[in-house]
């Protein structure tokens, strides 16, 4: 991919508030109305003999930190307390026990992800009951990806090496900022020699496919101090590149009170700098602030139009329905979304008193499902060819979003989109503008006036 040159003053015109489209629609649509009652026929639909062939992801939500990161805008319990994980895997148990036997024994499981909070809080005994408990309950394809968040903080070697055991695969490491005046200032000490040895820890326990999470808008950040952040990690040669935009949402999130953010001047300037860096040192820009090698999966996918967004962010997996576990934690098929209790003591009392953990949920309208395979489409393929869309969603494309495709037009002239009659095409330009560019597909975002987004760039 050719390095990208960055214009600030298109940067300054699309950076307003909008969401991440980690789903459509997004996670404030979930509602209370939407039950475990309700969503069963959906699940059995979604698990039927039919359903044999279709792939699963699995994702546990593993919410306990050691400390606060005064940015952080996980679902986390901050907790020194180590018994509260073994604790908190029993629960996990009792989850798997009632939800595990809805589903087709059949299906197989081509994508696990432990997120967090920090995974690597658990010892290594409880991550392998745990991934032992995944592989009695559910069956895996021939080939599939396991990943982990790392938090070289709390990682120790025998950590890396039970999540290596139970079939790890792929870490994303979370470093966000070497500078340690940021480090101070965001709440979260990490001397480099612990990424350092952390890597080495994974590279010998045989995780060798490797992303870094990094964070810019964060107080104190200067493009010089970020680039020599890059500098250092690029020299870890990762494979993938999280590089996110600090949301400063404190009327969600209340540490972040405590921390002035970036002027968008300075914030701007270190978002150039980090894209012409990285493409210009053999990453492609995927689009939605992750990075990966030109000879990544990734890369491969986005290229093949085989690319998918969850809620975990980008994946090669297409096609497989999301069954996630844990408190908070999200899962997917096609026709529902839905959402596990948030608070960590209720959703333990659920579970002592039998319930489901559900808590919220949103079942699909065939224009919501219209609309999200567009976005999805188009923030994976960051094109679309007319026809196709129009075969896929049995619509006709160009008159059921006339009017969505003649005010993308307006963008043209800034030289992040081409349109013709056949399709539409991002630019390279384009893929910084991507939720500006597939906002105009969401059609609740007028009546979303009221709700408070991160900005989009
Ligand atoms: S370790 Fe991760 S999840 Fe935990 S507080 Fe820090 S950023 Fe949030």
């Amino acid at each position: 991919m050719a390095k990208i040159e960055v214009q600030l003053d298109l940067i300054r015109k699309y950076n307003v508030p909008g969401p991440r489209y980690t789903s459509y629609p997004t996670a404030p649509h979930f509602n209370e109305q939407v039950t475990w009652e309700t969503l069963l026929p959906h699940i059995k639909t979604n698990n039927t003999p039919a359903q044999s062939d279709t792939p699963l992801s699995l994702y546990f939500h593993l919410p306990f930190c050691r400390n606060l990161c005064w940015f952080c805008g996980c679902t986390n319990v901050i907790t020194q307390d180590s018994s509260s994980s073994p604790r908190y895997f029993d629960y996990l148990r009792k989850e798997l026990n009632m939800v595990a036997p809805l589903l087709n024994p059949n299906r197989k499981i081509i994508q696990l992800h432990f997120g967090g909070g920090s995974p690597t809080f658990s010892e290594p005994e409880e991550i392998l009951k745990l991934g032992g408990w995944i592989h009695e309950l559910f069956s895996f394809g021939d080939s599939y990806e396991t990943s982990v968040e790392v938090d070289p903080r709390t990682a120790t070697e025998a950590k890396i090496k039970a999540f290596a055991e139970i079939g790890t695969n792929r870490a994303s490491i979370g470093i966000q900022d070497l500078t340690p005046e940021v480090q101070k200032a965001v709440h979260r000490l990490q001397p480099h020699e612990l990424n350092l040895r952390t890597l080495e820890w994974l590279h010998a326990a045989g995780i060798n496919s490797i992303n870094v999470d990094l964070i810019y808008g964060l107080p104190l950040q200067s493009v010089s101090s970020f680039e020599k952040t890059l500098d250092e990690v690029l020299k870890m040669k990762p494979d993938r590149f999280a590089i996110f935009n600090y949301a400063h949402v404190p009327w969600l999130k209340k540490a972040q009170k405590a921390l002035t953010p970036l002027s968008p001047e300075v914030k701007l300037d270190i978002l150039k700098m980090t894209v012409e860096k990285l493409t210009g040192s053999g990453y492609t820009y995927i689009g939605m602030d992750h990075f990966a090698l030109e000879t990544d999966e990734l890369s491969l996918a986005q290229r093949n139009k085989t690319l998918q967004r969850n809620f975990q962010g980008y994946s090669t997996h297409s096609g497989s329905d999301l069954y996630a576990f844990g408190m908070s934690s999200i899962s997917q098929t096609d026709s529902a979304y839905w959402q596990n209790e948030k608070d960590l003591n209720e959703y333990y009392a659920l579970l002592d008193a039998k319930k489901p953990v559900q808590r919220k949920g949103y079942l699909l309208s065939e224009d919501d499902k219209i609309r999200q395979q567009t976005i999805m489409r188009l923030m994976c393929d960051l094109e679309l060819d007319y026809q196709v869309m129009s075969k896929l969603l049995s619509i006709d494309f160009t008159h059921y979003f006339a009017e969505e495709l003649a005010s993308l037009k307006e963008m043209q002239p800034d030289g992040l989109l081409s349109c013709d009659e056949n399709g539409l095409k991002i630019t390279d330009l384009g893929r910084l503008f991507i939720r500006n560019i597939v906002m105009h597909f969401d059609v609740y975002l007028k009546k979303d006036k009221q709700r408070q987004f991160s900005q989009t760039v």
